[in-house]
């Protein structure tokens, strides 16, 4: 098979990502499931990876790309055949591994699932890396945290992110008082019709504040890190948990134990990309079972190209993006 079709390429650590028409399936990893990637979307890693801001990839050539949903097009896997519709969301995509941005790609069958019931591909991908890390959240809240409905306020920083979008509607479905933090006042009724019932302007978290501050959060979803992270900590009652899993603000983390020794409250971390299969399949449960195509049509922003990938991924790290954008591939 010699024909050739269009894929993202980063080419070195010294340049951005850029579109070529060069490959072929001769030149995909030696791996057993071909897929027509048919759809995926923009993060704020692939924004990192695509610009080349930050160093995601590990090897180069470098195709990015950390959510698919395709098709199997050859399988010399018994878990898939030809035919069956399939998503992949990290798992080392972008870092050691092609990704999503190529109209073929040749996959592991442990990276990948069957595409969730009761979503199709493009709902799969509104929701990929991004929903199931909020997911992967919600229920490590659920686990650790002390949440009642009736006890307060669960915060979700970066709300109009990706991660945060999700984060809100999970939490509101789940029938949690849910509190915003946002930079962008214009984002209120989006957040308010999917859940949120407070907001905060996140420059109250981003200044450095005393170690323990008023009580305020039952939980939080944090995708900020950074000065932000510390606060929410400093916030956070007795007993409660946080779940940090971004770097939005920042990746340091200028806080003290004070919160976890004087108030037990739990700091959660949250990895997408190695999580284990049990916990995968437990987020797209809790997503199965709580968002509605409401829910997915408001978060999803628009769908974009692999022309227009380029640009998009400057967006996302601008902080521009609200929600989630599709990118369709094939
Ligand atoms: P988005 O860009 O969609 O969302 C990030 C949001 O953070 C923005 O919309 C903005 O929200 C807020 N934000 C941006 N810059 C700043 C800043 N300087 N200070 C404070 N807030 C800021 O990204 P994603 O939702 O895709 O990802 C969010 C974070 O989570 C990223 O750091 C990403 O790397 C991480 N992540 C981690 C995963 C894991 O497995 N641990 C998986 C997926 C994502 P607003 O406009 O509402 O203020």
């Amino acid at each position: 098979m010699t024909e050739s079709f269009p894929a993202l390429l980063i080419r070195d650590k010294d340049h951005p990502a850029a579109v070529s028409a060069e490959l072929t399936r001769d030149d995909l990893p030696d791996l057993p499931v071909l897929v027509r990637v048919d759809y995926s979307s923009l993060n704020y890693k692939d924004g990192l990876s695509v610009t080349g801001k930050g160093r995601i990839a590990r090897r180069f050539p470098m195709v990015p790309g950390i959510d698919i949903a395709g098709t199997v097009v050859e399988s010399a896997s018994d878990s898939f055949q030809p035919g069956d519709r399939v998503i992949a969301t990290g798992s080392g995509l972008s870092e050691t591994e092609w990704g999503a941005f190529s109209v073929y790609q040749r996959l592991k069958p442990e990276w990948l699932m069957k595409q969730p019931e009761g979503f199709d591909q493009r709902q799969a991908m509104a929701i990929g890396t991004a929903g199931v890390t909020a997911a992967l959240c919600v229920n490590q809240l659920l686990a650790w945290g002390n949440l009642s409905q009736d006890g307060g306020s669960v915060l979700v920083t970066g709300a109009a992110g990706g991660v945060g979008s999700y984060a809100v509607a999970l939490l509101a479905a789940l029938g949690f008082h849910v509190t915003a933090s946002t930079g962008r006042a214009e984002t209120h009724d989006y957040l308010r019709r999917l859940g949120a019932r407070d907001f905060i302007d996140r420059k109250t978290l981003s200044e450095a504040g005393r170690p323990l501050q008023e009580e305020h959060w039952i939980g939080a979803v944090d995708s900020v890190g950074s000065t932000t992270l510390a606060n929410v900590l400093a916030q956070t009652v007795r007993d409660g948990a946080v779940a940090a899993c971004g770097l939005a603000g920042g990746p340091d983390l200028p806080a003290t134990v004070l919160p976890h020794i004087l108030r037990a409250v739990t700091l959660i971390g949250v990895d997408s990309v190695f999580a284990p299969p049990q916990r995968r399949e437990a987020a797209w449960r809790l997503l199965q079972n709580n968002l509605t195509p409401e829910h997915i049509d408001l978060v999803t922003a628009g769908e974009i190209d692999l022309q227009g990938l380029p640009q998009a991924a400057e967006d996302i790290l601008a902080g521009k993006v609200r929600g989630r954008l599709i990118v369709k591939v094939a």
